[in-house]
């Protein structure tokens, strides 16, 4: 049987291997138990690049994905970042030790408990979860440095891209959601939006409105 520290080892190889070679997002990666964030039944899978189903039928995201993602944002300690789709909390978990402040939020209200007590239980006390349709993304705290979407749309939707500081980036997946979509990089610019192609991904779609746990 091999032990957990060979696998978190075998964990932080295959990130490198994909091409996350930024220092901090290595670190964080590497101090963000995943193990954490995954359902028990799948505890021993925590390491395995892979997404794995998470409650309401949702997942959480590829680790490798979400080490490319978090490095294309390139967060600074001065940003306050927006993630739509808190899913698990991983991600969150990851920004919050890069960040100044990360605001994240998820349409299932049972998943936005789960996490915020995860966030609490490991002191992670720069996270505000919160129950919303990320698609209109969070007026009351816009502008954002930067703003991440995990879940895809046809588009990037219009509220996420206004509520962007100048200077800001958004990484988002788009394209036909049952599909293979596209992860992209939006800066905003004074004098409007520069778009680049990063990779192909797969994302569960991102959908509108909100639910109550059953
Ligand atoms: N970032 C997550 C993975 C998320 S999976 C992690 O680290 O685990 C995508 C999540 O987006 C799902 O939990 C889904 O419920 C949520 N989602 C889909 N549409 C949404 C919307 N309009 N607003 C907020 N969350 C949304």
């Amino acid at each position: 049987m091999i032990n957990s520290a060979t696998l978190k080892m075998q964990f932080l190889f295959s990130l490198r291997k994909a091409g996350i070679v930024d220092r901090q997002v290595l670190q964080a990666m590497e101090r963000v138990d995943r193990k954490n964030f995954v359902n028990g039944v799948f505890s021993e899978k925590a390491y395995d690049d892979t997404p794995l189903p998470i409650a309401c039928g949702q997942t959480i995201s590829q680790p490798t994905v979400v080490g490319l993602m978090t490095q294309a944002l390139k967060v600074t300690q001065r940003d306050k970042v927006l993630e739509v789709g808190t899913g698990s909390g991983y991600q969150a978990a990851i920004l919050s030790l890069l960040a100044r402040r990360v605001y994240t939020v998820e349409r299932q209200s049972l998943l936005v408990h789960k996490a915020a007590k995860i966030f609490q239980k490991l002191n992670f006390n720069n996270i505000t979860t919160l129950l919303a349709d990320g698609g209109y993304g969070l007026e009351q705290q816009a502008p954002f440095d930067r703003i991440i979407v995990t879940a895809a749309s046809e588009d990037p939707p219009a509220p996420l891209l206004s509520q962007l500081k100048i200077g800001g980036i958004m990484i988002i997946p788009v394209g036909q959601s049952d599909n293979i979509q596209n992860l992209i990089k939006i800066v905003k610019t004074e004098g409007g939006y520069e778009y680049q192609d990063l990779q192909s991904v797969r994302f569960v779609p991102l959908v509108a409105g909100t639910e109550k746990e059953q």
